[in-house]
C-alpha cells in the first residue's frame, strides 16, 4: 500500500477503505517496520482533524486499534462484564466509588486507567495514595481478582492497544488531540481489548474537562454510540456537569478520603447524585434490574466491597484507617469576599492549582505528592456571607501564588443562580 495515497485520499475528502486504516494501524503497531514514518501518520491524523471520518471508518479503526495488541478475555466470569470511562475532570473520583458500587450490585468489572497529566488527576495516582495498593496488576492477576471479588483494577498495560499508545503519543505533539473520531477511537478501542461488553461513559463538560461546551460533548458522545452501533457494543452515555469541581475535594489522598466517606454512605451531594446516575444508568444498559444504587451505598455493600477491593490489590491499611491518614501539613483557608450567591467555581483555575501545589503532572515524569489538595466548601447556587470559607488548601510548601490563583476562581452575583445539572443529558 502507499501511504502518500491513503494520507491524500484523506486530505482530499475521501473516505479511508478498511484496508487502508488496517494499514495506518499497522504502521502504528510496527513503528520500526518502516510501512510509515512518523511524519506519515502525523500528517494523516492532521487530515482527520480537518476531514473528519464517517462512523463506518471510525469503527473500522477503532476495531483495528483495539486488536493491536493484547486483548483481556473474560470467559468464564459471571456476565454482565462492565467497564466505565470518563472523560477526565477536576476532582473526579467518581471510579473509586462506582466500581465497588457496580460490583455490589452484581456486576463484573475490570478497569484499565491511566494516571493523571495536566489539570485532570488520574485515578491510578488516587489510589497510590492508598499504601500498598498495587496498580501494576498483569492481566491473568487482573482476570482472577475479578472473578473472586468482582472487580479489578490496573494501570495501562504497554502492550493493550499499542497503536493507540503511538497514534497518541504523535497526536500529543503535533496538534491532533482535538478530532472528535480519534478521541473517539482512541478511547473505545482500550475499552474493547479490556473484554468489557457493556461501557457507561461519563462524558464531563464545562471548564474543568477537555470538551468544554455542550455541543463538543454531544458531537462526541453521538461519534461513540455511531461506534457501538457498527461494532454491537451496548453503550451509555451520559455528559455531565465539569463547569465546577465534583464534590469538595481535589487532589489525591483527599479525593480518596471523599470517595470513603461517599461509599460509607455520605459525601457531597452532586457527587453521591452522580454516582447513583452512572450506576443506575450502567443497570439499564446492561440490561439487569436496577433501583440498588442508592441502597448499596446506605446499606454498606459498597463500603464491603471496596474494603475487599483494597485488600485485594495489596493495601495495607483499612479504609477507616486511610480515611483518617494526614494531608499535607499547610493548611490555609480562603474566605469569600461578598455575600451574595456562588456565580461560578471556575473548575480549570481549581484544577491547575492543584497541579501548581505538586498534586499533578505538568510533564510525564513528574513526581506527585498525594497529600496536597484543595477543599472546596461551596458549590454553585449556593448563598455565601463574606468571610465564610471558600476553599481549604493543603499545601506542602507556602501556598501563597495558589491562595491568589484561587481567589481568581469564584464569581458572586447579588441574585439567585440555578447550578447546572448534575447529568446533563443522557445519550443512548
Ligand atoms: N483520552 C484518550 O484516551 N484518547 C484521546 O484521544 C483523548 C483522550
Amino acid at each position: 500500500m502507499n501511504p502518500v495515497r491513503v494520507i491524500e485520499r484523506k486530505r482530499d475528502g475521501h473516505e479511508n477503505t478498511r484496508e487502508e486504516l488496517e494499514f495506518i494501524v499497522r504502521a502504528a503497531t510496527n513503528p520500526n517496520a518502516g510501512l510509515m514514518s512518523e511524519a506519515q501518520l502525523a500528517a494523516w491524523c492532521m487530515a482527520v482533524v480537518w476531514r473528519g471520518m464517517s462512523a463506518a471508518e471510525t469503527a473500522a479503526l477503532t476495531l483495528a486499534m483495539a486488536q493491536s495488541g493484547d486483548r483481556v478475555d473474560l470467559t468464564g466470569l459471571p456476565k454482565p462484564w462492565v467497564d466505565k470511562h470518563s472523560t477526565g475532570g477536576v476532582g473526579d473520583k467518581t471510579t473509586l466509588v462506582l466500581l465497588p458500587m457496580l460490583a455490589a450490585c452484581g456486576l463484573t468489572c475490570v478497569k484499565m486507567s491511566g494516571r493523571g497529566l495536566g489539570k485532570t488527576g488520574g485515578t491510578i495516582d488516587k489510589l497510590e495514595s492508598i499504601p500498598g495498593f498495587q496498580t501494576a496488576l498483569s492481566i491473568d492477576a487482573l482476570v482472577a481478582q475479578a472473578n473472586q471479588i468482582g472487580l479489578a483494577l490496573t494501570g495501562q498495560t504497554p502492550n493493550l492497544t499499542p497503536a493507540d499508545g503511538t497514534l497518541y503519543a504523535l497526536r500529543d505533539v503535533t496538534g491532533t488531540v482535538k478530532s472528535i473520531p480519534l478521541i473517539a477511537s482512541s478511547v473505545l478501542s482500550k475499552k474493547i481489548a479490556g473484554g468489557a461488553e457493556v461501557i457507561s461513559i461519563d462524558l464531563k463538560c464545562g471548564s474543568g474537562a477537555f470538551m468544554q461546551t455542550h455541543q463538543e460533548a454531544r458531537a462526541l458522545g453521538e461519534c461513540m454510540l455511531g461506534i457501538a452501533r457498527e461494532l454491537d457494543l451496548r453503550l451509555g452515555i451520559e455528559i455531565t456537569d465539569m463547569d465546577q469541581p465534583l464534590g469538595c475535594a481535589v487532589g489525591n489522598l483527599i479525593e480518596v478520603q471523599e470517595a470513603i466517606e461517599t461509599l460509607a454512605g455520605g459525601g457531597p451531594p452532586r457527587f453521591r447524585e452522580l454516582v447513583i446516575e452512572l450506576c443506575e444508568s450502567m443497570l439499564a444498559t446492561a440490561q439487569v434490574q436496577g433501583g440498588k444504587a442508592a441502597a448499596c451505598l446506605d446499606d454498606g455493600t459498597a463500603y464491603k466491597k471496596a474494603e475487599e477491593w483494597i485488600k485485594a490489590q495489596g493495601a495495607t491499611i483499612t479504609l477507616a484507617e486511610v480515611a483518617k491518614l494526614p494531608l499535607a501539613p499547610i493548611r490555609k483557608e480562603i474566605r469569600a469576599q461578598q455575600t451574595g450567591w456562588i456565580q461560578r467555581i471556575d473548575a480549570g483555575i481549581v484544577g491547575e492549582v492543584v497541579v501548581d501545589l505538586g498534586g499533578g503532572r505538568r510533564s510525564k515524569g513528574d513526581t506527585i505528592h498525594p497529600g496536597v489538595g484543595v477543599r472546596v466548601q461551596k458549590v454553585v447556587g449556593e448563598t455565601v456571607t463574606a468571610g465564610e470559607i471558600l476553599f481549604e488548601v493543603y499545601a506542602a510548601q507556602d501556598p501563597s501564588e495558589a491562595i491568589q490563583q484561587l481567589s481568581t476562581a469564584v464569581a458572586y452575583s447579588e441574585t439567585q443562580v440555578a447550578p447546572n445539572p448534575v447529568v446533563i443529558e443522557r445519550l443512548a
